[in-house]
């Protein structure tokens, strides 16, 4: 612990300590001894600067040109691919994730930033026709205010980047409360912001829990609107009481994404997508596939095929780019997923691949867990209808289109969904019956362009969805304005 680094909290441009002189640790998943670093552990007094900070800053940056605020996000993006390696290692130690994956998210990163910067020249109001003669009506956008940026472990750059960005181009000014168990990555973006040149107070960072920083921000009357992202339990909470003080919230959680394997599909393509959506990134991504239902038909060729390819996965430390699964993030997720493979097992499904802890040789540091597989699941069990968030996949069967859509439709989830199959009317109707708010076809649950909306529907997410215009929608305000240039009194 002697050679330790602290890290601090970032309000109005200058790096200090919680008020309470308060610290903590985290640790890297792969190897539980290694301690990463001291984090603040801030308070109410700490969220409340770090409001004051941003609400003093609105002004100036408000009122700065989009196309220089865009100037500052095309830095930043500079500094996102030169420090890029660095992002990602940080990425991959702190939460566990492979390196391939990690590179993914700095990518994924670096796009929304580009995005956000180039809508600095665009960000365009509507111009129409009045009913009334001799009037020039069009609208306008101005920046919603404060805003509180609240993220989970599970993207610790993607996330918080594809809030900030659109955010800050659109004008407003933050506080971002990253998720406790990864504030290394935080801290490292919010210092691209930095050394980019945004002025002090645009953006505040303070790290701490949930329950004291998050609700506070929560509270604030001076917090215009909240951005969200994780479960669907603490999301649900935090919705029901922002919106007491009348604040615009975006919350953006839970998923229990399911892919449709139809009889005509390109196997092959299928497996590669199934097995990638399931378990890469260990499972915890809010887009991992948790469930196949696959034609009855073809379903034993299926389930043979599926079994070869997991057992290839390798399982080890992300950092070594040879292994497929990294370690769960964190000695809970880990508890979780263990839980839920027990639960599965006690509901009646049968494990067919995996189910088991892996601690061989150094694997004992980290939180490994084998790639698992269940079959002969009721769609009433609760892995079939809860989120597990790891490596642990239900497979069903189904006779046709129309019940494969009934088994994906039947969680009260609705994030994002695929289907694979050769047969454009098939493809069709899935489209317009599955309710989810992102559909795929023939590529995995996966991810999301970031010039698209990104989101769910059910208790997946509340509010304008995330990424694209729908991202310049929720961090504006609509100005609706009618200029009478008649001279004339109104009748
Ligand atoms: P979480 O426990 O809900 O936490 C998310 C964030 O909320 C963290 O920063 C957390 O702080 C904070 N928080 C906790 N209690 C709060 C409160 N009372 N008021 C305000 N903030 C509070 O979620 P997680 O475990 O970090 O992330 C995993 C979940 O995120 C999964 O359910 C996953 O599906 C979901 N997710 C959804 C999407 C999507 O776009 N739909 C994307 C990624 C992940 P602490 O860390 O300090 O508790």
């Amino acid at each position: 612990m002697g050679q330790l680094t602290t890290y601090q909290n970032y309000i109005d441009g200058q790096w200090s300590d919680s008020v309470s002189g308060e610290t903590y640790t985290i640790t890297n998943p792969a190897h539980k001894s290694q301690v990463l670093g001291r984090f603040q552990r801030s308070n109410n007094e700490d969220a409340v600067r770090a409001i004051e900070a941003a609400r003093n800053a609105l002004d100036g940056w408000a009122s700065t040109p989009a196309p220089q605020r865009a100037a500052i996000l095309f830095k930043a993006l500079q500094l996102m691919e030169a420090r890029g390696d660095e992002l990602a290692r940080s990425i991959t130690i702190e939460e566990g994730k492979p390196i391939g994956d990690a590179m993914g998210e700095v990518k994924r990163s670096m796009n929304i930033t580009e995005y956000a910067a180039g809508e600095g020249r665009r960000m365009f109001g509507n111009t129409t026709p009045s009913e009334l003669p001799n009037t020039v009506a069009y609208t306008s956008r101005r920046p919603l205010g404060v805003v509180g940026i609240i993220t989970p472990w599970n993207f610790p750059l993607a996330i918080p980047a594809w809030k900030i960005a659109p955010a800050l181009i659109c004008g407003n000014t933050l506080v971002f409360k990253p998720a406790s168990a990864t504030p290394m990555t935080a801290v490292a973006l919010t210092k691209i912001f930095e050394d980019a040149g945004l002025p002090p107070g645009v953006l505040n960072l303070v790290t701490g829990p949930g329950g004291s920083v998050g609700n506070t921000i929560v509270d604030h009357p001076d917090v215009s609107g909240v951005s969200f992202t994780g479960s669907t339990e603490v999301g649900t909470a935090l919705y029901t009481r922002a919106t007491q003080t009348l604040k615009k919230v975006q919350a953006e959680m839970g998923g229990k994404n399911a892919v449709i394997v139809l009889e005509d599909a390109d196997m092959d393509s299928a497996l590669g997508g199934i097995v990638q959506g399931a378990f890469g990134s260990t499972g915890q991504r809010c887009t991992a596939t948790s469930r196949v239902v696959v034609q009855e038909s073809v379903y034993d060729a299926f389930m043979t095929e599926l079994i070869e390819r997991t057992s290839k996965l390798t399982v080890g430390d992300g950092l070594d780019p040879a292994m497929d699964i990294a370690p769960l993030s964190s000695q809970s997720q880990f508890n979780t997923v263990m839980e839920y493979i027990g639960i599965g097992a006690e509901e009646g499904a049968t494990i067919a691949y995996g189910g088991n802890p892996r601690t061989e040789g150094d694997l004992d540091e980290g939180y490994y867990v084998e790639p698992t597989i269940f079959t002969n699941v009721d769609t009433n069990m609760r892995i079939a209808q809860e989120e597990i968030f790891g490596p642990v996949l239900t497979v069903f069967k189904a006779a046709d289109l129309e019940e494969a859509v009934s088994i994906t439709n039947n969680v009260k989830f609705g994030l994002s969904s695929s289907i694979y199959t050769m047969d454009i009317p098939q493809a069709f109707r899935y489209i317009d019956t599955v309710e989810t708010g992102i559909v795929h076809v023939n590529s995995p649950t996966l991810g999301g362009e970031v010039h698209l909306p990104f989101g769910g529907m059910k208790e997946s997410g509340v509010g304008t969805r995330e990424q694209g215009t729908e991202a310049i929608n929720f961090f504006t305000e609509p100005v609706t304005v009618y200029i009478d240039y008649s001279s004339a009194a109104r009748a």
